[in-house]
């Protein structure tokens, strides 16, 4: 496996020599050694692609949209081994890693028919001569910065709809999750990507984000992460006035109201909280549950959540995998500790558990009655398997509730009716709003969030126009 940096089509090591380890978190054994690049790598990797950026935007959409044919086929027939690798670098179990390949390369194909599309449009003339033309322009070299828990398809997003438009492109990966990053930028290559359109780089995540946002010929950055570090990359985007998308935490409600098919909504809600272990940014982190189906729904949500397997994801029918490093094990102790303080019910789980051969990182589904929200789980990402319960009296308590967090990411209601659904999906603040499901992600939607969630959006047409800067031009014969 490639474990240098690509940087203008050529694989390559810091000068320094410096390195960080890359450890399977389930076990802690090292997987590989990458290069611990910094801001001379960050800037030779904008080089590569400012030097690519006048060929490859030059090429017509279609062309475009060929390549990323390539690099779609390319990830579906390298499913079973990418999904290995996401599962060494993440702990995630393989299943989930294997719909994480699925899912990366639809957002090759979303992209591809995109670009196909991408024409200029010519604006109606009013007045005698003058023609009106509004033209898909490039922004030009594009940053992508990105976060572990979904260590292809957070690329997949950005790398995409980016290469779709005509940009040109430089990516940081997270240091838990380099080698799948670095997998695709192979893959990429064997398509026949030309030289400098993808660079990747690892190391040093503040000097790389520094010397990309300082460079002034970065035009945009696409970030996904938490946003303690999206609002740190938004004050340093303001000095070259660099174009932002930021698709940051979430703490998404999950409503379910007395009318709910109780069956279907315990099943969507056990695969939505316990996905990656609790670690997505659209997990439901705050259940709301109509007081006359608490007792029930909870009843069942606790049995249900008991019989999820636990174990390293590389075993057969593994439900929940590790947390990504002792931190997160700490982060979620902590969370689970103040919601007791709280006067929270532990109703199931609250600890770890020990696994055969592995470290201490595997936390129990653990279920929560009688959360408020002063809890830290109820306002902080816990970003683990923890799904906290509070009840409601009426459809104004559930929204106020659901609305009492600076987040605004996804939002989960749970009914037979679909007139009331609607009623309180337009009432939540949120960039995604399921009904009766928590399966929301798709290439073609757009996702992305509000407030604290960050702007911007991903997948279809939407993820595109990112890309895009539109060049008015207003001409007159004479
Ligand atoms: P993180 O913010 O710690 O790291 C994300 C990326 O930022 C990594 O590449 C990391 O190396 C880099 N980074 C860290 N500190 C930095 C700094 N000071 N300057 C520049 N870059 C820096 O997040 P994480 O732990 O990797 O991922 C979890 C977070 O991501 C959660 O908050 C989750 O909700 C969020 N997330 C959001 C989405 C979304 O679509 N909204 C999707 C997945 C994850």
């Amino acid at each position: 496996m490639e474990c240098r940096n690509l940087v203008g089509g050529s694989w390559i090591s810091p000068e320094s020599g410096a390195t960080f380890d890359v450890r399977d978190p389930a076990t802690g054994e090292l997987i590989a050694r990458v290069p611990r690049g910094g801001a001379a790598e960050a800037h030779r990797c904008v080089d590569a692609a400012e030097q690519a950026l006048p060929e490859w935007s030059a090429r017509s959409p279609a062309m475009r949209a060929g390549f990323l044919d390539q690099v779609s086929s390319a990830l579906r027939r390298a499913r079973t081994e990418l999904a290995a690798l996401i599962t060494r670098e993440s702990g995630k179990p393989l299943a989930e890693s294997a719909a994480e390949v699925d899912y990366s390369a639809d957002y090759f194909d979303s992209a591809a028919a995109e670009a196909r599309n991408l024409v200029e449009v010519r604006l109606p003339v009013r007045g005698g001569g003058t023609l009106k033309r509004a033209i898909p322009e490039p922004v030009g070299v594009v940053a992508a910065i990105t976060p572990w828990n979904f260590p292809l398809a957070m690329i997949a997003r950005k790398t995409a709809p980016a290469l779709a438009a005509g940009c040109t492109q430089v990516v940081k990966p997270a240091e838990a999750t380099p080698l799948t990053a670095l997998t695709l930028a192979q893959l990429a290559t064997d398509a026949g990507l030309p030289p400098g359109v993808l660079n990747v780089i690892t190391g040093d995540p503040p000097s790389i984000a520094r010397a990309w946002l300082g460079d002034g010929r970065v035009r945009k950055l696409s970030f996904t992460g938490s946003t303690r570090v999206g609002k740190e990359l938004m004050r340093l985007a303001a000095d070259q006035v660099v174009r932002l998308s930021l698709e940051l935490g979430g703490q998404a409600p999950l409503i379910v109201f007395g009318d709910a098919d109780l069956d279907a909504a315990v099943a969507a809600a056990i695969a939505g909280k316990f996905r990656v272990a609790g670690q997505t940014c659209i997990c439901p982190n705050r259940f709301l549950v109509a007081r006359e189906v608490h007792a029930e729904f909870t009843d069942r949500l606790v049995r249900a959540a008991t019989r999820l397997p636990v174990g390293p994801g590389t075993l057969a029918g593994v439900r929940i995998g590790p947390l990504i490093n002792d931190e997160a094990v700490t982060k979620v102790r902590r969370h689970v500790a103040d919601a007791i303080d709280r006067g929270g019910v532990l109703r199931c789980g609250g600890g770890t558990v020990p696994v055969d051969g592995c470290l201490d990182r595997f936390f129990a589904p653990t279920v929560i009655d009688s959360a408020t929200p002063e809890m830290l789980c109820f306002k902080e990402e816990t970003f683990g398997p923890v799904a906290p319960i509070a009840g409601f009296d009426s459809i104004d308590d559930a929204v106020t509730l659901a609305n009492a967090t600076e987040f605004g990411l996804a939002a989960y209601i749970f009914t037979r009716d679909l007139a009331c659904a609607e009623r309180v999906g337009a009432k939540l603040r949120s960039g995604i709003v399921g009904v009766n499901t928590c399966a929301v992600s798709d290439a073609y939607a757009p996702f992305g969030g509000c407030q604290w969630s960050g702007f911007g959006r991903e997948g279809g047409r939407w993820g595109l126009e990112e890309y895009l800067a539109w060049k008015y031009v207003c001409a007159t014969s004479s």
